[in-house]
């Protein structure tokens, strides 16, 4: 027995070491805040290697009822109570599951995942903008889907169909509808749709109304409800 002493206290010695703040193998550990040298920023990474393959998407549509939206309804905007997008919808209640939605643009997929309970289905877009315009891209976020009918990594086309309105698989029971964001950042994650602050957020109505490129020829026609109609219509709210 008394042969394993030395190792015991080796053992206690290494630990110690650990705990006094050396790594495994005896190095001095760095400052927790030194700036990483090897990590490659997803967002650095994608303007890099993947923002130059995309198509440019030069003529957005809207994402229900496309081209123009005529029979969508807004029923919860942008910004108010901190909303970070908009809701959309085109029934009252559940009326609308299933209601196709449809990527905005020609763009590749980032994300498409089931995220359960706390948003269903969701789905992120990358769009690469025209030259000259800034941001150069936009990530959407297409979220509380019923049914998703794309694959992370796969491109897209203006007006294909990505998915279906859904609530969020039942979190918003009788409120079916489509909350969407347009974000100037990639990978955001999915967030949590109301905030004080919308750093890299915009209102999705007004950047489609500013991105339809030859599509200005189809006025938007969504139907934004005011306060008093909102009744008995899909939100997250
Ligand atoms: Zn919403």
């Amino acid at each position: 027995m008394a042969s394993r002493a030395p190792y015991l206290l080796a053992l206690v010695a290494w630990v110690a070491a650990l705990w006094w703040g050396l790594d495994w193998a005896g190095r001095a550990r760095s400052s927790p805040l030194a700036v990483p040298t090897t990590h490659v920023d997803w967002g650095d990474f994608f303007q890099a290697n993947i923002l130059p393959s995309l198509p440019v998407a030069d003529e957005f549509d809207t994402p229900l009822r496309p081209p123009n939206g005529a029979g969508a309804v807004v029923s919860f905007p942008y910004l108010e109570e901190g909303h970070l997008g908009e809701d959309w919808t085109t029934a009252k209640g559940d009326a609308a599951l299933g209601e196709p939605v449809y990527s905005v643009a020609d763009g590749w997929v980032a994300v498409a995942q089931d995220f359960e309970n706390a948003w269903g289905k969701v789905v992120f877009i990358c769009y690469r903008l025209p030259e000259k315009r800034y941001p150069p891209f936009v990530e959407v976020m297409y979220s509380q889907l019923q049914t998703m009918s794309v694959t992370a990594g796969q491109f897209v086309k203006r007006g294909q169909q990505i998915g279906t309105v859904g609530n969020a698989n039942g979190t918003y029971p009788n409120k079916a509808h489509l909350h969407w964001e347009v974000r100037s950042m990639v990978g955001l994650g999915v967030g949590a749709g109301f905030d004080a602050r919308h750093d890299n957020r915009m209102g999705p109505s007004e950047f489609l109304a500013a991105h339809r490129g030859d599509r200005f020829k189809e006025p938007l026609q969504q139907k934004v409800l005011t306060p008093a109609e909102r009744e008995g219509w899909g939100t997250d709210y």
